[in-house]
């Protein structure tokens, strides 16, 4: 597919009605959908919230929050019957207590091993802090899962012009340190706009569409 009809695909998956499932705070709640999903996940405060919303053209769909550590539940979003966003909650956050953490690897790890339908992550990376050991243990964690991932810069328009081929060098250096990693970095800014089209044109590639013949795997398989 040429660059601009991808784009344009992207565009159109996008611009489709995006309906808010129900959160999820323990791994039987989440529910029994068959579509191909993608999910968003990075250190808290990377600008998750903005991102998903900036993607899907809403203001509050996803909720931004100044108040890193507070979304402890994962949310979906239906697009348009086509795929799943799945917008997982923050790490990295100190204040956030030891017990509270353990269950969010439980909840984290059983989602990102236990769910077939799950065709690529998004690692939102703030272009400011670039990849910090939490965002190396959640690659890690991903090379286990065995579930490709983008790794997102997010907050560009954060960083002065001439050190943005620094900071994407570095992402995609540790990025293509793993298994897990996808080669294509994104560079991005909810705010300013840049690099949504290119990443809506991605993810549109693992959507369901009428011809794409994809079959989801049967229930029940684990990917561990
Ligand atoms: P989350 O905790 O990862 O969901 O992060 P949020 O989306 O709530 O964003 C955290 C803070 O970063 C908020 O104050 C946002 O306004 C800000 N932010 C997010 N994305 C951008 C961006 O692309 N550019 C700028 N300048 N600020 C951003």
């Amino acid at each position: 597919m040429s660059d601009s009809k991808a784009i344009e695909r992207g565009r159109l998956l996008f611009a489709q009605e995006c309906r808010f499932l129900r959160p999820i705070v323990s791994l039987e709640d989440v529910p029994d959908t068959e579509l191909p999903e993608v999910a968003f996940i990075g250190r808290s405060n990377v600008g998750k919230s903005s991102l998903i919303n900036a993607l899907t053209g809403r203001n509050a769909l996803a909720r931004v929050s100044n108040t890193p550590g507070r979304t402890r539940e994962i949310n979906l979003f239906d697009l348009g019957r086509q795929l799943i966003l799945v917008d997982l909650p923050g790490y990295g956050f100190a204040r956030v207590a030891k017990a509270q953490s353990a269950a969010w690897r439980r909840l984290i790890n059983g989602y990102l091993k236990g769910r077939p339908q799950l065709a690529r992550v998004c690692l939102l990376i703030d272009s400011r802090h670039g990849v910090k050991d939490s965002d190396e243990e959640m690659m890690e964690l991903l090379d286990g899962a065995a579930v490709s991932f983008h790794t997102i810069l997010t907050k560009i328009d954060k960083i002065a012009a001439p050190d943005i081929a620094n900071v994407l060098n570095s992402a995609a250096g540790a990025t293509a340190k793993h298994t897990a990693g996808h080669p294509e970095v994104f560079v991005t800014s909810s705010e300013k706009g840049t690099g949504l089209a290119e990443l809506r044109a991605a993810l549109a590639g693992v959507a369901l569409t009428a011809d794409s013949g994809y079959k989801p795997a049967p229930a029940g398989r684990n990917r561990a």
